[in-house]
């Protein structure tokens, strides 16, 4: 039954194959034989498949768990570098009509107030989030086909990417909004879309159609195949993840690792990107309500075997994540992060860094400093903040960006462009010390660029940048 190429759900989503898969796990979890051959696998960089993945997930031989975080770690910096890529979240509209019960915008729930934003709502927000120097958005709505029609979204997207404020602008809008028919993909693709993300939840069917009850979300099976529709609509970046402590974090992993594996053998591309959320507090949400939650060590063994698995692929974390939580992500992993996010409808314009409106919070964020601070914090940790957006902007998606990445070519890009953007954000909007502790950064990373023409246009368009007389350069 399990195949990967089906267009089924259930057939490249199988759970006997996933059960199968996590027995298997089990019964080698301190099988150091096969551990070492599969640590020497990886050694490659070439990926896992996800029966070898499950197993070092399960693996409780504390030496090779260190070798395990060690070739996450070393796999991270081979293709990521330093860098860490920003962005932020914008919620238009918490309509929803769906009634997942890990989520506070359920439309049971009588008591949050709705709210959508206009257009010029929309300007207001993007206006605040490109004042903090955001450059990447992702769009989040709930799903009300009469609130929320696509038609919104594709006006929104053009209202986006119109604003030019200041030295402000958005590059690149991903978008987060629920399953939808492969004419409304085309649509968002040619509204000029970045990353289209839709979280799967849970791979498990039967637990997938308990937390969503009612609604057109309930369909598992629509919903899971959401990404080849997505893909046949012209998109070719798409975003998974899970929300990890609704089922066995075993199950999940087996399963994300599966979907990857399909949209490679079928489309001839894995993900753009794979995010790992926790279930977290919120308005009528109690996380301790899910017998499922994961400790921050085996959220940490997740992130490190993802990273093994599918090394090509970004990985994100958003600030439902605490600060110490987010440190020990990135060092495993993690190639892009949120700061300074707003999870409620209109959280960002008209309120101070410090003040957060609640009232229509999609959940509870743990890491709560401003974009400044938070970009201040990475460059104290030795990480590059990146605001590139080059690839897109280029053409470079789906199957052409991957090439580029298994060649290692797209090293040659990002550690300058990360360069020269990050100088864009010290001059038009950091606090003096970050800006103090940003350029000393940049001088600092200027020689790790190693090829040398790259290097002398990297130096002259950082003096443009500085002079004020250019801008917005990439490679
Ligand atoms: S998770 Fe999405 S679809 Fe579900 S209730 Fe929340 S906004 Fe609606
Ligand atoms: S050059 Fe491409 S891959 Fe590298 S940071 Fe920029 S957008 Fe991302």
């Amino acid at each position: 039954m399990y195949d990967p190429k089906s267009l089924k759900a259930e057939e490249f989503i199988d759970n006997e194959e996933i059960l199968e898969t996590l027995a298997y796990a089990e019964k080698n979890k301190d099988n150091a034989e096969l551990i070492d051959e599969i640590l020497e696998k990886a050694e490659k960089r070439k990926g896992l498949s996800h029966r070898d993945a499950a197993v070092l997930l399960d693996c409780t031989l504390e030496d090779r768990n260190q070798r395990i975080y060690e070739l996450a770690k070393q796999i991270k910096k081979d293709f990521y570098g330093n860098r860490i890529v920003m962005f932020a979240p914008l919620y238009l509209s918490n309509y929803c009509i769906n009634s997942c019960v890990y989520c506070p915008y359920h439309r049971q729930n009588q008591h949050i107030p709705r709210k959508k934003l206009t257009q010029e709502e929309i300007k207001a927000e993007v206006i605040a989030l490109q004042d903090m120097g955001h450059k990447r958005l992702a769009l989040e709505t709930g799903e009300d086909p009469v609130n929320n029609p696509i038609e919104y979204v594709l006006e929104s997207i053009k209202t986006i990417y119109g604003i030019k404020h200041k030295n402000g602008a958005i590059r690149r809008v991903n978008v987060n909004i629920a399953a939808t028919t492969v004419e409304n993909y085309r649509k968002l693709k040619e509204a000029g879309i970045g990353t289209y993300i839709l979280f799967q939840e849970t791979y498990h069917k039967e637990s997938y159609e308990k937390l969503h009850p009612a609604g057109p979300k309930h369909n598992y099976a629509y919903h899971t195949e959401a990404m080849d529709r997505a893909m046949e609509g012209g998109i070719d970046d798409v975003g998974l993840g899970v929300l990890f402590g609704l089922e066995l974090y075993r199950y999940e992993f087996a399963g994300l690792l599966m979907h990857a594996e399909h949209l490679e053998a079928v489309h001839g591309v894995g993900p753009h990107t794979i995010s790992v959320p926790r279930v977290k507090k919120a308005d009528d949400i109690d996380p301790t309500a899910f017998d499922n939650g994961i400790s921050d060590e085996i959220f940490a063994k997740l992130i490190a075997c993802i990273r093994i698995a599918v090394p090509y692929t970004g990985m994100i974390i958003s600030t439902r994540e605490s600060e110490a939580v987010r440190a020990r992500a990135l060092s495993l992993g993690i190639s892009q992060i949120s700061g300074g996010s707003r999870t409620s409808v209109g959280g960002y314009a008209g309120y101070t860094p410090d003040e957060r409106p609640h009232d229509t919070e999609q959940f509870d964020v743990s890491d709560q400093r401003s974009l400044d601070e938070v970009v201040n914090w990475l460059m104290k940790l030795g990480y590059i903040p990146s605001f590139c957006t080059a690839c897109y902007r280029e053409g470079r998606t789906g199957d052409r960006f991957m090439s580029l990445c298994k060649n290692g070519q797209i090293q040659n890009c990002c550690h300058p462009n990360a360069l020269m953007t990050l100088k864009e954000y010290l001059m038009d909007y950091a606090s003096a010390d970050t800006a103090a502790v940003g350029n000393k950064l940049i001088e600092s990373e200027i020689p790790n660029v190693p090829n040398e023409k790259t290097r002398g246009i990297l130096i002259d368009n950082l003096n443009k940048i500085e002079q004020g007389s250019g801008r917005d350069f990439r490679f």
